[in-house]
């Protein structure tokens, strides 16, 4: 007679259910309710931390025995404390764990029927801008496990391996400690065969892999970074990844991610260029250089009259970076500073004297403005703290003017 039933339950098995019968029923409950299986049963979540946490009890025979005499209660201290985490308990009676790939992965390989898959190797892999504006090929070299060819992932001479005794081939071992008047029950990883749940005698083992059924490999991946290619973006080898006996290979991703230009900002197909032009140039005109990212030079030229302002823009159209999806390009936007000259740039003072008859004259009111303006926040430092403070971190480039 037990005290409760509700684990038993939950599981849907009988009080007298044997040790197979409830893993079997763990196992058919936490498939059905693992929550990467029921995206839209918001139930079903809170139906498999009960279903694991049912079985985490039951499979515990002596927590089963305290909940059998006493119920739930009964597990409220001592040995009910502790419990595992449902997700944890799964990875651990599928296997999951120890081959990455998360259960997302184990359950696709579930649906395919395959064999579980070795865990993916992540690369990040940093390309300069030009790089991405003309395309380039990386090679890229990668140390991985492979099958030991000598021995073909056995680890010893043909039949020499045997299954460990001591833990019957699973690596863990149940051992039992007396503290007091309790006995308790835990796990640990056989001594015997160090996990492996396998022994291979010192003689028969494999001289190429040391028993270890796997080598070292050096691998080189010609990884394609295409013309326009995105940070971000993944390029993916399947099956080139890590080996071992009995799983799938792993892939391998490198995530491309694009270094940071002394010249120019990327921003999607666009690139944004800051350039620093003498106000004689803003205002009378020249011709600016500004290197591209394939070495060419373009030259923009800036009309006399044309009177670039501090921090306006002029779009150069179709010299962005290659669209990746569309065979065309973006744009360039040059972004002006105006460089003004040193104080007391001319001796002569006939040369203010010039300027002042040749630009347009200042409006009466405007005049009175910036009286009270430098009164207000002293002499004229005011336009230079607008523009850093506009700006910050900004780099400014010097072109080449004339
Ligand atoms: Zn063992
Ligand atoms: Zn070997």
């Amino acid at each position: 007679m037990v005290k409760e039933t509700k684990f038993y339950d939950t599981l849907g098995v009988a009080p007298t259910a044997t040790e197979q019968e409830l893993k079997k029923a763990y196992k058919v409950n936490a498939l059905k309710y693992h929550p990467d299986k029921n995206a839209h049963n918001p139930d079903a979540e809170e139906k498999f931390k009960e279903v694991s946490h049912a079985y985490e009890i039951l499979s515990d025979s002596q927590k089963r025995s305290l909940y059998d005499q006493y119920g739930e209660a009964g597990l409220e201290g001592g040995a009910g404390a502790g419990g595992m985490a449902a997700e944890d308990l799964f990875a651990q009676f599928f296997g999951g764990g120890s081959f990455g790939g998360g259960l997302g992965g184990m359950f696709s390989g579930m649906q395919n029927r395959g064999p579980p898959k070795a865990r993916t190797i992540h690369h990040t892999h940093k390309v300069s801008l030009e790089d991405v504006y003309k395309g380039k090929i990386s090679k890229l070299a990668l140390q991985r496990s492979v099958i030991c060819p000598k021995c073909e992932g056995r680890g010893g001479k043909e039949g020499a391996v045997k299954r460990c005794p001591g833990c019957d081939g699973h690596g863990m071992k149940t051992m039992m400690r007396q503290m007091g008047p309790m006995i308790q029950r835990f796990q640990t990883v056989c001594p015997d065969c160090n996990g492996e749940g396998e022994i291979i005698k010192e003689k028969d083992r494999c001289k190429g892999c040391n028993g270890k059924k796997t080598v070292v490999d050096r691998k080189v991946l010609h990884v394609h970074v295409d013309r326009g290619v995105r940070s971000g973006t993944k390029v993916e080898f399947r099956g080139e990844g890590d080996q071992s006996p009995g799983v799938q290979a792993g892939d391998v991703v490198f995530e491309i991610e694009q270094k940071p230009h002394p010249r120019f900002t990327r921003k999607e197909d666009h690139l944004l260029y800051r350039c620093e032009i003498e106000l004689v140039t803003a205002l009378a005109g020249g011709t600016i250089y500004v290197e591209h990212l394939d070495e060419r030079w373009l030259s923009i030229d800036i009309m006399p009259g044309e009177a670039i302002a501090p921090d306006s823009v002029k779009m150069i159209r179709g010299q962005g970076m290659p669209s990746p999806r569309h065979h065309d390009f973006g744009n360039m936007y040059i972004q002006f500073a105006v460089k003004f000259p040193e104080k007391g740039w001319s001796e002569d003072p006939a040369a203010y004297e010039a300027l002042q008859k040749l630009l347009p004259a200042p409006a009466l009111q405007a005049d009175m403005d910036q009286q009270q303006q430098a009164r207000v926040f002293g002499s004229g430092s005011m336009d230079e703290d607008e523009d850093e403070d506009g700006h910050p971190g900004a780099e400014r480039v010097q072109c080449a003017s004339q």
